[in-house]
Parts: structure tokens; C-alpha cells; sequence
């Protein structure tokens, strides 16, 4: 019984919340923000498209 809590807590600390797109996502397959959140695959694919379309505007991103 002991076993079996410590492993539901461990694979639940594994899970955190992109901050964008609010979906459950695994820590391992998220990334780090500077505001301290994490983002999702999705969300990160998103945000480099973004970026590059600054940097070719020449603009500052707030993320
Ligand atoms: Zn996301």
C-alpha cells in the first residue's frame, strides 16, 4: 500500500500545466518559461514561429 501511494504522488509531480494552453503535460516533454511556468510542445512550436516572425519585424517578444 505503502508502494503503491508513493508511486501515484511521484507520477503526479510529474505532471505539471503549460501555461498557455492550459492542457495537462509531462515535465519531460515541457519547457521551462522565464515568468517560472511551463509550456507544451505545441505551445513552444508556436512561440519560435512567433519569434522568428519578430526577429524578420525586428521586434522585442514579451515571452
Ligand atoms: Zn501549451
Amino acid at each position: 500500500m505503502k508502494g503503491l501511494t508513493l508511486g501515484i504522488k511521484l507520477y503526479a509531480t510529474d505532471l505539471t500545466a503549460c501555461i498557455r494552453c492550459a492542457n495537462p503535460v509531462h515535465l519531460q516533454h515541457s519547457w521551462p518559461t522565464t515568468d517560472g511556468g511551463r509550456i507544451c510542445l505545441g505551445c513552444v512550436t508556436e512561440q519560435v514561429e512567433a519569434y522568428r516572425l519578430a526577429a524578420v519585424a525586428d521586434r522585442q517578444l514579451p515571452f
